[in-house]
């Protein structure tokens, strides 16, 4: 590798300084190297683990189906290989733009010439008697994985999740799958509402119902209780005393925006970036769940808490930091696996609330892509045990043309001659 390539000019011996050790900050290290950077790579990862990537923690991972290796994106052998630092274990304290620099917690610091902000997400903590008991907990590392997966291990648990969104419904998935007995609370009538409505909702909640969960709707927890330091019960805000041994909390993740904000960097909800990731300050970029982008087609910010847009911001950041004129500009997508119901996604979910909701195929059968259209363009679409029609959902998408519902929702009709 020629090590000038496009080395920023700011300061020879000060490189790229990646801040995070998530999916996103594994795709941009991976990014700079095939764009032909030859300077120096540092990754700065809080977590003492080589960066992996979250979806299988809530399935497979958490199942016993998927082993270690599964979570990475790059083999460990990867970053010595292609001269990327990888600091595990070490988080950063302070960025400080004029200077460029970054300080860590063992005490050194590192000048950059770039520097990307990749420090993820954290899970919403709610102020509740009891969330310190024993077998209380949140859901986001693979050690918080790890763990559960030792709680469930053998079956027979009373579980109680509270949170009804992506998360705690895999979870709830998975742990009825091990012989667990789950209750679910959540604010809304059904769960995964806020993000696909009532009825597709439903079709989720259904097959969780068949498979034993049981939900609670609308019910948050009052309480929750113990004995000798360890978790008993909960007590719902509908006056229900549930019993529990296990109790996850999954009320959705906070963007991690300290380093940002002392930064000095324009927060909003995240940290605000433009269509290229950069930040307020020119040598600072922000990509993945931290950063709110302004997204091209939409013209709006939106800050994604998706494993594609990591991906995606993860690549656009890197040719951004190299000076290229790069934007993410990707229709969001995403997926979920929950019992026998696979999922993706794909579209601006902020634009799908009064949208009108088309659907192919059957509900009943759960085999349908269903569609959100708004002044008859699509903006959001999504297939449940139906494949290879991303491409086409996307394409239709972006086009921005105004759709024949009749057609959309004829299964005769293939996508493309829409
Ligand atoms: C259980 C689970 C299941 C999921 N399933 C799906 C799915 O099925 N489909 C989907 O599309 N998405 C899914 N997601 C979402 C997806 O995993 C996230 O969008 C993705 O992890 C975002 O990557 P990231 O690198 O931006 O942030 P993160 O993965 O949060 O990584 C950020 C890292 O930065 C570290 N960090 C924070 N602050 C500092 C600091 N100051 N210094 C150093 N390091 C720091 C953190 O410790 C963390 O390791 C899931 C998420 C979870 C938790």
């Amino acid at each position: 590798m020629n090590a000038s390539l496009n080395t920023p000019a700011t300061s020879p011996a000060a490189g790229m300084v990646i801040i995070g050790g998530g999916l996103t900050a594994a795709t941009a290290a991976e990014a700079l190297r095939k764009q032909g950077y030859g300077g120096a790579v540092t990754i700065v990862a809080a977590e003492a683990e080589v960066p992996y990537q979250r979806p299988p923690l809530s399935k497979g991972f958490l199942a016993g189906k998927e082993d270690d290796e599964a979570l990475l994106p790059l083999l460990a052998h990867w970053y010595d290989e292609n001269n990327v630092t990888l600091l595990t274990g070490v988080a950063a304290t302070a960025l400080d733009p004029t200077g460029h620099t970054v300080t860590l917690d063992n005490g050194t610091t590192l000048p950059y010439a770039k520097a990307l902000i990749a420090t993820g997400a954290a899970p919403r903590r709610i102020p509740l008697s009891g969330v310190d008991l024993d077998g209380v907990c949140t859901f986001r590392t693979k050690a918080d994985s790890v763990a559960l997966k030792l709680k469930l291990a053998g079956g027979g648990h009373h579980v109680v999740m509270i949170g009804s969104g992506w998360i705690g419904m895999e979870i709830a998935a998975t742990a009825t799958e091990l012989g667990n007995h789950v209750t679910l609370l959540g604010l809304e009538d059904v769960p995964l509402s806020a993000a696909i409505g009532t009825t597709l909702g439903t079709v989720f909640m259904d097959r969780h119902k068949e498979a034993g969960v049981t939900f609670l709707l609308p019910a948050s927890a009052a309480e929750i209780q113990g004995g000798n330091g360890a978790v008993t019960h909960v007590l719902t805000t509908t006056g229900v005393s549930l019993p529990a041994d296990i109790v996850i909390v999954a009320v959705g993740v906070v963007p991690n925006i300290a380093l940002a904000q002392g930064a000095g960097l324009t927060i909003n909800n995240g940290i605000e970036v433009t269509a290229g990731l950069q930040t307020s300050e020119p040598d600072v970029f922000a990509a993945g769940d931290v950063a709110n982008a302004m997204h091209p087609i939409t013209g709006a910010l939106a800050r994604s808490e998706h494993w594609a847009n990591a991906i995606a911001g993860g690549k656009v950041a890197a040719r951004s930091m190299l000076g290229q004129d790069a934007v993410l500009d990707d229709i969001p997508y995403f997926y979920t696996d929950q019992f026998d119901l696979g999922m993706e996604y794909s579209g601006f979910g902020a634009l799908t609330k009064d949208a009108q909701l088309v659907i192919r195929g059957s509900l009943e059968k759960r085999e349908f892509i269903a569609f959100w259209l708004l002044d008859g363009r699509l903006v959001a679409g999504m297939n449940v045990n139906i494949w290879d029609v991303q491409d086409a959902i996307k394409e239709l998408i972006s086009s921005q043309r105004i759709i024949d519902t009749h057609k959309l929702a004829d299964p005769q009709t293939p996508l493309e001659a829409i």
